[in-house]
């Protein structure tokens, strides 16, 4: 072995450090991502959002056997340029970082499009969106040795989902700041990419009105008829925070079963999605 190669008994993330923000509990996909990233090797600082997130947080932080912990809300300015002086000071450099966090009212998750508030717009679109620019902005002076990005999108930025509604205008302006990001950071040799995650039920995916329907919908649109597991999401962060995704920035990457190429049904579903709606389709 050279000296160049990673020793696979260290695993893909032996000596890096990063952070992962948007673990709100085990069923998060910031937690799945961040138990892949430790299964490989990598340490771990992350954070929570205020104190309701923090008591479900410190078990899993030590798990993780994270060094650092600390409470970030990304709409305060001053919590993000805290956490930058508190990795400085700590390790001095990182070399990814997972975003994970979007919020927006539940009244924006249900009915339609239309009836959106200037106000909701500009919150939702400030803590799902522009938190990731601002993270970039505080945090990327530390990547000194490159790095790589991820944040979490949704198919519901590229075509209708019911009840996506705002979230989806958010997403996709999300995809892309990651395309324009990817450009600005590349001079640093830091790689950002967007991870389009099928449907897993997760605190925030809750909110979202009929949601399951849209799981049993979705498992049936898929080519592999199933939904997504939260393991595999955490492999797929993995792989884009690690070296082996070395010449991918500014991508799309799906994880969700193949959802996003499915147009329509398969006929030979008719017998689970009657089961579905209840009456014959045929
Ligand atoms: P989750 O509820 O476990 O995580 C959402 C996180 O956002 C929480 O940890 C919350 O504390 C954080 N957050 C919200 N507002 C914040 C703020 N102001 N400051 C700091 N943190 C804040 O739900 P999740 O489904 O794991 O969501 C993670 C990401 O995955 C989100 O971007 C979500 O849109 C995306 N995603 C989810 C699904 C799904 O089906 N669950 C699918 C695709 C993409």
């Amino acid at each position: 072995m050279t000296e160049e190669q990673p020793d696979p008994k260290k695993g893909l993330m032996h000596g890096k450090k990063g952070i992962v923000l948007g673990i709100a509990n085990n069923r998060s996909i910031a937690w799945a991502i961040a138990s892949a990233l430790r299964r490989e090797g990598a340490e771990i600082a992350i954070t929570y959002q205020g104190d309701i997130f923090k008591k479900r947080v410190i078990p899993l932080a030590e798990t993780l056997q994270s060094p650092i912990v600390e409470n970030c809300d990304v709409t305060d300015d001053e919590s993000v340029a805290l956490l930058a002086q508190k990795l400085k000071n700590q390790w001095g450099s990182i070399d990814f970082i997972v975003h994970a966090i979007a919020y927006t009212e539940k009244e924006n998750l249900k009915g339609s499009y239309l009836q959106t508030t200037k106000e909701n717009f500009a919150k939702t679109l400030d803590i799902s969106c522009f938190s990731l620019t601002k993270l970039c902005q505080e945090l990327t002076p530390l990547m000194k040795n490159g790095g790589s990005i991820i944040t979490l999108t949704y198919y519901g930025a590229e075509r209708y989902v019911p009840n996506y509604n705002l979230m989806a205008v958010a997403k996709a302006a999300l995809e892309a700041s990651v395309r324009y990001l990817a450009v600005d950071l590349a001079e640093h040799n830091i790689r950002i990419n967007s991870l389009s995650a099928g449907t897993v039920k997760t605190l925030a995916a809750s909110g979202i009105g009929d949601f399951r329907y849209i799981m049993a919908t979705n498992a049936l649109n898929t080519p592999l008829k199933r939904n997504v597991t939260l393991e595999e999401i955490g492999n797929a962060g993995l792989y884009l925070l690690s070296d082996l995704s070395s010449g991918v920035t500014g991508s799309t990457h799906f994880v969700d079963c193949g959802f996003n190429i499915s147009g329509m049904l398969k006929p030979s579903t008719l017998p689970q999605l009657e089961e579905l709606v209840g009456y014959p389709l045929l």
